[in-house]
């Protein structure tokens, strides 16, 4: 069976054709500057040069053509015709407070994904319409909605309720959900896998830190607890997000600069995190990293803040979980800032947690990074979200 995964943007679609078979990517590709001028369609297949087209692409239907042809291509393409394709993914945002797990595309959800354009509104119409889009170039195959808020659905009303008036949730449904959903569950499935867990009630952490970074709490792979809440903004300080502030933070900012709340919110989405800690110097941890061990004192502050962070949540993990079984790393820092891991992992010295200095020297592969005697194992568990809504895709179509 070969699954396309889509992933639509604003303006650019990213997509891999993966075969089920050994689940091994038989190409992959980006539509960049959709409905922009200079439109640009880079293809790739494993051992061969890249294909890149350079021609319009008003719509995400002429960019899901284009793939399609790209894909089918005697020259440059992996298989004969569009009917190998069996079934299409899609990453959606947000499925609000209807879908609690992914689901095959009709009028319905249709219909919930566009309710949903309030809560994601840089996200849910590109991904509305990289499903009509393939509706309309593959009449008849099955299409397959995967959301990044799923995972954070099972959370407990303690969990997923703010501490304001009530009339908010009933009126909005303004409530914690959760992002990185499709990381958090693959990489919680794959640790529980990976580690042999024993059926049941695993309790397994997951540290997914990268550009954005969330943390998960999950037993036996259903959510307790998420970092991130109504939007991606919330809980760990990030590479250009703040994380958690007190709001009051944004009144006082907006009375003393006279500027408005959407002005606010693009600072603490855009110019803020440890972009803002550093001075300025760097959203990127391999910049960071040089700069503080060359004695740069604002870029150790963000390294030391963005830490600390991570410390606090996974802590409080403990504490909602009562222990853990394992946790893993993921994520570009996750999976590759051995010096970030081993920074965190220290402060767990009083939960039992040993790391293993050597193992921990690994980066972007899977590993067991504890000691045979840590109380709570450790895993570096490299996320595949392409993969990840391929499963779910093949589950349901
Ligand atoms: P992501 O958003 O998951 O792609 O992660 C991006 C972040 O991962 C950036 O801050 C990168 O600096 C960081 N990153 C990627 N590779 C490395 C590496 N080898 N060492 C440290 N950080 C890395």
């Amino acid at each position: 069976m070969k699954v396309l995964v889509i992933n639509a943007g604003s303006s650019s679609l990213k997509y891999q054709l993966i075969d089920m078979e050994d689940e091994s990517v038989k190409a992959k590709g980006l539509c960049e500057r959709i409905g922009i001028d200079g439109s640009k369609l880079t293809h790739k297949v494993p051992g061969r040069e890249d294909f890149v087209v350079d021609k319009d692409m008003p719509t995400h239907q002429t960019a899901i053509e284009l793939v399609l042809e790209a894909l089918i291509s005697p020259e440059h393409g992996v298989v004969s015709s569009v009917d190998e394709i069996d079934a299409v993914g899609h990453r959606v945002l947000h499925g609000g407070s209807v879908y609690t797990e992914s689901i095959k595309v009709n009028d319905d959800v249709k219909k919930v994904i566009r309710e949903c354009f309030d809560l994601g509104p840089l996200h849910n119409p590109a991904n509305l319409m990289g499903i009509e889009a393939c509706e309309a170039a593959m009449p008849g195959k099955a299409n397959v909605a995967v959301f990044d808020t799923a995972f954070g659905m099972s959370l407990a009303p303690y969990a997923y309720r703010y501490a304001i008036p009530e009339e908010y949730y009933d009126k909005y449904k303004l409530r914690r959900y959760g992002f990185h959903g499709t990381s958090h569950m693959f990489v919680s499935g794959e640790t529980i896998r990976y580690a042999s867990l024993p059926e049941g009630h695993q309790r397994v952490i997951v540290c997914h830190l990268g550009n954005g970074s969330s943390i998960s709490a999950s037993v036996g792979g259903k959510a307790v607890d998420t970092s991130m809440g109504l939007t991606p903004l919330e809980g760990l300080v990030m590479g250009t997000r703040s994380g958690d502030v007190d709001p009051a933070v944004v009144q006082f900012i907006c009375d003393h600069e006279g500027i408005s709340v959407d002005d606010m919110l693009t600072i603490l989405n855009k110019k803020s995190g440890v972009l803002a800690l550093s001075g300025n110097l760097s959203s990127d941890f391999r910049d960071l990293s040089s700069a503080a061990e060359g004695g740069n004192e604002k870029a150790q502050l963000a390294l030391d803040a963005f830490a600390h962070k991570v410390e606090k949540t996974v802590g409080g993990y403990l504490a909602v979980m009562n222990g853990a079984d394992a946790i893993a790393f993921t994520g570009g820092i996750g999976e590759n800032d051995c010096a970030m891991r081993a920074k965190i992992l220290e402060h767990f010295g009083f939960a039992g947690v040993k790391l293993d200095p050597e193992k921990n020297k690994v980066r972007g592969e899977r590993c067991e990074i504890s000691t045979p005697d840590s109380a709570i194992r450790v895993f570096v568990i490299p996320t595949n979200e392409e993969l990840a809504i391929a499963r779910e895709t093949v589950r349901l179509s």
